[in-house]
């Protein structure tokens, strides 16, 4: 017998850091990331071609976000690292966001 697995997977990509804003969910001052959210259609666990893409500028801390056009992501994610905020404390690291995926098309 013979089936065809198919279906749709997620994936979330850091394009950099924007200007340093402040939350309005948690008041902090910090340099906003810039994320790409693409849906991609796979079959057999493999993505084929994407059906969707977003892109949103999200909070750092608490992970509240916005989302934005696609020339407005361009335009902000000119920054690979994040300006200097107010803040001492290091920006959390790119792969606490890329952690829900596994790039299986190596
Ligand atoms: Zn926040």
């Amino acid at each position: 017998m013979f089936f065809i697995v198919w279906g749709t997977r997620r994936r979330k990509k850091t394009l950099g850091f924007a200007d340093v804003h402040k939350c309005s969910n948690c008041n902090n001052a910090k340099a906003f990331l810039v994320i790409n959210v693409k849906e991609w259609f796979t079959l057999f666990w493999i993505p084929i071609f994407p059906v969707s893409s977003q892109y949103f500028l999200m909070c750092p801390i608490c992970g509240y976000g916005a989302q934005i056009t696609k020339e407005q992501a361009l335009a902000a994610a000119g920054q690979p690292h994040p300006p200097q905020a107010a803040q001492t404390e290091p920006a959390a690291p790119f792969n606490e966001y890329n952690q829900d995926e596994q790039d299986t098309n190596n």
